[in-house]
């Protein structure tokens, strides 16, 4: 096959959806692999395989491509969720299963002696002792150790990315790790206790009647940023592209804003008239930020839109999703 071929691992997902999207503009033959398909749009992928990769026969299946090897594979499966799941009651289920999928996905990736593979690691990886403070928080590369995440899912993704390294390492696989920072845009989980800030948000105000409240858990003066998809995909490929040794990277904006004004900012858009009830509820650690200096130096990425841009895609693909 002279055409270039990817395999996406979470295709079924949201961020995995919109990098299938981009491999096939960008004229890739992509199979996408996931225990099940999109929920809102159909998947691009020239291949859907549905397959459990916890087990070590579906991702030796998901690597078998008629005895030719994938130019690239990016390993986005993983049992996830924002921190209304992963701060509630699923840690065993979480480190369980995505251990599982990372370990059979890097012995399969090791055994079908795959080019390049990628891995998108979280920035729940850093300590919490350096994000207690909402406007300071600290997510430079380099602070990751001595590990100390807030969550069990953090652990799991410093512990994946471990077995990627040392994979690359050992078996002198192409690896590249990347920590991405909140993503949002259309096609993410909106409802049903996984869906993250932004889209919880615009749920919320999506379904509030006019001159009515919202709920926002803790005192909403905890801090985060927020990267728009399409950003975040155009850095996934960058990543996978370069074709130095890297470093794991930080993948995120750093423009940071609390979550009641990120609250604010979509009943803006909205148009509505409604006022913030500060309730209590997970929170996670009380700021967070990326730091973009590596990958700025490494790879010359920087985001380029601004968070209100996004929101102004998220909030009304959310609101037709709650009409429907
Ligand atoms: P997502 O939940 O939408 O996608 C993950 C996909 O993995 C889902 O479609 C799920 O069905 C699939 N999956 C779960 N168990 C599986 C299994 N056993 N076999 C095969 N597939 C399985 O999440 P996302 O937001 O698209 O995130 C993609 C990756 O990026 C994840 O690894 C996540 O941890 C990481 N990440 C995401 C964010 C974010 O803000 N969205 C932030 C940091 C890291």
């Amino acid at each position: 096959m002279t055409q270039k071929t990817a395999l996406v691992c979470g295709a079924g997902g949201f961020i995995g959806y919109h990098l299938v999207e981009r491999y096939k503009k960008e004229g890739y033959w992509v199979r996408g692999v996931d225990i099940k398909k999109p929920e809102f749009s159909p998947s691009t992928a020239d291949e859907f395989i549905l397959a459990d990769l916890r087990y070590p026969d579906q991702a030796k299946k998901a690597l078998s491509l008629n005895g030719m090897v994938f130019d690239e594979v990016a390993q986005l499966a993983a049992n996830m969720g924002g921190v209304g799941f992963i701060n509630s009651n699923h840690d065993a289920e979480i480190m369980h299963d995505s251990a599982l999928i990372n370990l059979s996905m890097a012995e399969a990736c090791r055994q079908a002696k795959a080019k390049k593979v990628l891995y998108t690691s979280s920035a729940c990886v850093y300590p919490e002792r350096n994000q207690l403070d909402p406007n300071n928080p600290r997510c430079s590369e380099d602070s990751a150790y001595p590990a100390a995440p807030d969550t069990e899912y953090g652990w799991e993704k410093l512990y994946s990315e471990r077995l990627y390294l040392t994979y690359g390492k050992e078996y002198k696989m192409n690896v590249k790790v990347v920590r991405l920072h909140n993503i949002y845009g259309p096609e993410c989980t909106w409802k049903g206790g996984r869906e993250k800030a932004p889209a919880a948000l615009c749920r919320k105000v999506a379904e509030a009647v006019e001159g009515g409240t919202i709920e926002i858990w803790g005192k909403g003066d905890q801090t985060r940023s927020f990267l728009d998809v399409d950003e975040c995909v155009d850095g996934l490929r960058r990543i996978m592209m370069a074709d130095h040794p890297l470093p794991a990277l930080n993948l995120g904006s750093e423009e940071m804003i609390s979550i009641n004004d990120l609250a604010l900012l979509i009943i803006r858009i909205s148009g509505k008239k409604l006022t913030l009830k500060n309730i209590a509820g997970p929170e996670g650690v009380r700021g967070r930020n990326s730091n973009n200096t590596l990958i700025q130096k490494e790879l010359n990425w920087q985001p380029s839109k601004k968070l209100e841009d996004g929101m102004r895609k998220l909030y009304p693909w959310i609101e037709k999703q709650v009409r429907q």
